[in-house]
């Protein structure tokens, strides 16, 4: 596929999608694709969500269409950034299944880690099966003392007789932990060293003896994060990922890969301009100049951030390593989710709070609640619309 020149190989990316899915609808006229910033389904919803998008996920494997930048003996496509974003752009244009975050952790995070640390045989058990979504892993980095400051994690992994490795210690806002197959799991193997050095990455099956699953509710209602114990958990040595004390390693590049993956286009999270416009059209709203304002505000600060992710792609395809402007595409899209989100409420009224869904509008009362987990410190709205 490498051998056909970019043109080429987009169109035939586009003649490829056209035959797995339907064209985009426009977004006014979008009533089941619309998940709110973190989603409330009941168990069984999330289940059949789940593989929706495991059903594209797998065929975009088997045609050769997943890890575009992966070289090809680590079971990626070999092809390059520029690829990459090629094919979101053609990608963009069709109706992709909304992607679940355990799917983005899966795919773009620890399929890509295991792929490039792996040994030969966890490429072929291991990374394979998560590219292609036939497992499902989750990453249980963050501890409750670890946040920011990750590397001061407290979760220990002993060597026992025999190999095997004894894990102790608790994890914290793990995405999708109930529904994975794998953790991604970051712990210390030698507590006498710098603190970055004395770390080890092992994938543990979530239903090992030990391990135990308590997920977290959210105001708005879901339970998207959980915590997860892990007591006397023992694990192999072959499903330890690089060798010991480079934990650091494939914790810094999975969290690269988390940082530029927002160049990637139509991940939809939460309801974006266009919905709060439609919403705006539905209540005849649109000729009032204080919500044009509001509506202005939003759509420059939602083309700003557009132009910033393009430029982190446009760094990407041209072979550079994007900067700061990388980390700061996710800020602006959580500012951008609180934003709309304020507006909407604006706009509604009291009905916010009883907001039911009906067709045409969109799940604001979720949206509301949830967008301040996605990161931004604080609601500065209101007093910033003029
Ligand atoms: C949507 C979402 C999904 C997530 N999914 C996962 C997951 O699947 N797996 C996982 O492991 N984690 C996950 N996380 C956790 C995420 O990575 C943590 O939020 C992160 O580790 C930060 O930790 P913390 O929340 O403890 O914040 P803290 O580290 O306590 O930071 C709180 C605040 O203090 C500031 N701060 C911290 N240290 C300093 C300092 N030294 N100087 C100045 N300011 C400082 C921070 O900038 C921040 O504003 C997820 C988070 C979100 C929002």
């Amino acid at each position: 596929m490498s051998q056909l020149d970019p043109d080429a190989w987009r169109a035939q990316a586009r003649r490829w999608l056209a035959t797995v899915l339907e064209p985009a609808r426009a977004p006014e006229s979008s009533q089941d694709a619309d998940l709110a910033v973190f989603h409330n389904l009941p168990e069984e919803e999330e289940r059949l969500l789940l593989e929706r998008c495991r059903a594209y996920q797998r065929a975009r494997f088997d045609a050769g269409y997943q890890a575009l930048t992966l070289p090809a003996d680590k079971g990626g496509a070999g092809l390059t950034a520029a690829h990459a974003v090629a094919f979101a752009q053609e990608e963009s244009a069709f109706d992709v299944p909304p992607s679940t975050e355990l799917i983005s952790v899966t795919v773009r995070l620890v399929g890509m880690a295991v792929s490039l640390f792996g040994t030969a045989e966890q490429l072929r058990d291991y990374a394979r099966p998560l590219l292609r979504t036939d497992l499902l892993a989750c990453q249980l980095f963050s501890e409750p003392g670890a946040g920011s400051d990750l590397a001061a994690l407290r979760t220990r992994a002993r060597k026992e007789g025999g190999g095997d490795w004894a894990i102790d210690g608790q994890k914290v806002w793990t995405s999708g932990a109930q529904f994975a197959d794998y953790g991604l799991l970051l712990a210390r193997t030698d507590p006498d060293v710098v603190k970055q050095a004395g770390i080890t990455a092992f994938l543990v099956p979530m239903d090992a003896p030990g391990v135990e699953v308590r997920p977290i509710r959210q105001m708005s209602g879901g339970a998207s994060f959980n915590e997860v114990f892990l007591s006397g958990v023992r694990i192999p040595d072959r499903l330890r990922i690089g060798r010991p004390g480079h934990g650091w390693e494939v914790a810094t590049t999975t969290l690269a890969f988390e940082r530029t993956a927002s160049g990637s286009g139509n991940r939809r999270k939460g309801g974006t301009f266009s919905d709060v416009l439609a919403l705006a059209r539905s209540l005849g709203r649109t000729g009032d100049p204080l919500v044009r304002q509001r509506l202005a505000d939003l759509y420059v600060r939602a083309a700003l951030r557009a132009a910033t992710v393009d430029r982190v792609a446009r760094t990407s395809a041209a072979g550079g390593r994007p900067g700061p402007e990388a980390s700061l595409t996710k800020l602006m899209a959580s500012d951008l989710l609180s934003r709309t989100g304020q507006v909407a409420a604006e706009l509604m009224g009291a009905r916010i709070s009883a907001d039911t869904g009906e067709p045409g509008t969109f799940a604001w009362t979720q949206h509301l609640l949830g967008a301040p987990a996605t990161g931004w410190p604080e609601a500065p709205i209101r007093s910033s619309a003029t």
